[in-house]
């Protein structure tokens, strides 16, 4: 007797062997996958009929920021760094647990609904040291399998201290260091949550303190994650600085490991890509938010030419969205236009970095990232009787360039239905986004004048000097 019994889907396994299965059949019991195939004979608690449906392994986010999902429409078309000065660190340096548990409520319920299973924050928004501890129980609640990235911000935010340099969620070292072991004593493992510590960039610690949470990581077992060479200002800095391009100086400091993740990485040099080739770190690309922030053009089919595991993320407001198969749409488009090559990036990888790719960069591969027997079930069903989408064709062209977020129409995590017929049941979605409403009106009430401004300004003449 299995728990839930998936009938008539049409699977897009993400195997080793890449299976496709029609008239596909799931079974699940004690939330793993126990049986898949044309013929799973048994009985369930629980049947769910998925005829004009794909099942999916669920999608994986490799990398958010969710407290970003309060304050999309603030601060927008301009570079990352007038951004954070004028309009992001003054509304989150007011950010409180209420706040950061909107905030979670709130991206949860967009992921749950687009159909991202698994998801990486990276939360550095200190405070409060609540803060953080209010996301992970959100999470949990919500029935995701999240991958907290404890944030560390000792010297700046970003790099740059500008006007607002006394962000109060810049905190001494070593405080940073015991909460950061506290925080992963307590949830690391603990159901669905793995802990990682991650350092905003390598201008946001200082050098000795990069070292301390890499030392911390060995010993914890914890993977290190920051954001590097994701804008070109800090490759110069840092040849001005250190001699070294960003990613070298990181691996200076002991960073080249297996278990340690790089987010961006759009300008590594041939040398650098070599460097994260053979040390075997991880990247999480995000086309959207690198767009919108006119970062660059990440190298992701050098990388992947060259075997380093590239895993897909959202990043945070930049990319005003959420939804994963937005994401691996964009990876794909953008790597075909700049490399002049419709096969840089295929339909077939774009889903590869959208599952199981994004599982072992989150080190979770032995968990989720594909369907098969052994594994946790972690799937969602995508109805393709639509007319966008409708049946014949090759699936896998059908969902990563024409299906979205709204056409997944059941999510099952752990074993756990958590939305059913769009229905997300461990969330409320009226008093969520009531609540984030709420939330979002308290912080830019506190922000000040810039924000206040900016919100009610005008249609932008002449471009978009005025922003910046
Ligand atoms: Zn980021």
């Amino acid at each position: 007797m299995f728990d839930i019994l998936i009938k008539n889907a049409t699977a897009v396994t993400m195997d080793s062997k890449r299976r496709i299965i029609e008239d596909c059949s799931i079974g699940i019991e004690d939330g793993m996958i126990r049986a898949i195939g044309n013929s799973v004979p048994g009985d369930a608690k629980k049947m769910i009929d998925a005829s004009y449906c794909y099942a999916l392994p669920g999608l994986i986010n490799c990398h958010t920021h969710v407290y970003q999902a309060l304050i999309e429409g603030v601060g927008y078309d301009m570079h990352f760094h007038p951004w954070n000065i004028k309009y992001l660190a003054p509304l989150v340096a007011n950010i409180n647990p209420e706040h950061s548990r909107a905030s979670a409520e709130l991206a949860a319920l967009e992921m749950i609904k687009s159909g991202t299973t698994t998801f990486s924050d990276h939360w550095y928004l200190h405070t409060d040291f609540e803060n953080i501890e209010e996301v992970a129980k959100v999470y949990d609640m919500s029935g995701l399998r999240s991958h907290c990235v404890f944030g560390f911000l000792s010297e700046s935010f970003a790099g740059e201290k500008g006007e607002k340099s006394e962000m109060t969620m810049v905190q001494r070292e070593e405080l940073l260091l015991e909460k950061a072991r506290n925080f992963a004593e307590r949830w690391n493992g603990k159901n669905r949550t793995t802990v990682a510590l991650g350092p905003g960039s390598t201008e946001d610690v200082s050098r000795e303190m990069f070292k301390k949470i890499i030392s911390l990581g060995k010993e914890m077992g914890l993977s290190v994650v920051t954001h590097i060479s994701g804008w070109i200002e800090i490759v110069s800095r840092s040849l001005g600085k250190y001699g070294m391009r960003d990613f070298e100086y990181a691996d200076s400091l002991g960073f080249g490991s297996e278990n340690n993740i790089l987010i961006h990485g759009t300008w590594l040099s041939p040398h650098e890509i070599k460097l994260v080739s053979e040390s075997g770190v991880k990247v999480v690309h995000n086309p959207v938010a690198n767009m919108h922030l006119g970062y660059g053009i990440a190298p992701v089919t050098e990388m992947i030419s060259q075997g380093v595991t590239v895993g897909l993320g959202s990043d945070g407001a930049a990319s005003y969205t959420y939804d994963m198969f937005e994401i691996g749409k964009v990876a794909s488009m953008l790597q075909k236009a700049s490399k002049l090559d419709a096969e840089a990036v295929t339909a077939e990888k774009a889903l590869e970095m959208m599952t199981i790719e994004g599982a072992k960069v989150l080190g979770l591969e032995d968990k989720t990232g594909s369907l098969e027997v052994g594994k946790r079930a972690d799937i969602i069903l995508v109805n393709y009787r639509v007319p966008h989408i409708m049946s014949g064709g090759r699936p896998v062209p059908k969902i990563v360039y024409g299906a979205g977020g709204s056409d997944v129409v059941t999510s099952i995590i752990d074993g756990r239905l958590v939305m059913e017929n769009r229905e997300v049941l461990f969330l409320d979605e009226e008093r969520v986004i009531d609540n984030a409403d709420k939330m979002r009106e308290d912080l830019f009430l506190k922000a000040g004048d810039d924000v206040d401004r900016l919100l009610h300004k005008g249609w932008p003449e002449g471009g978009a000097s005025w922003r910046s």
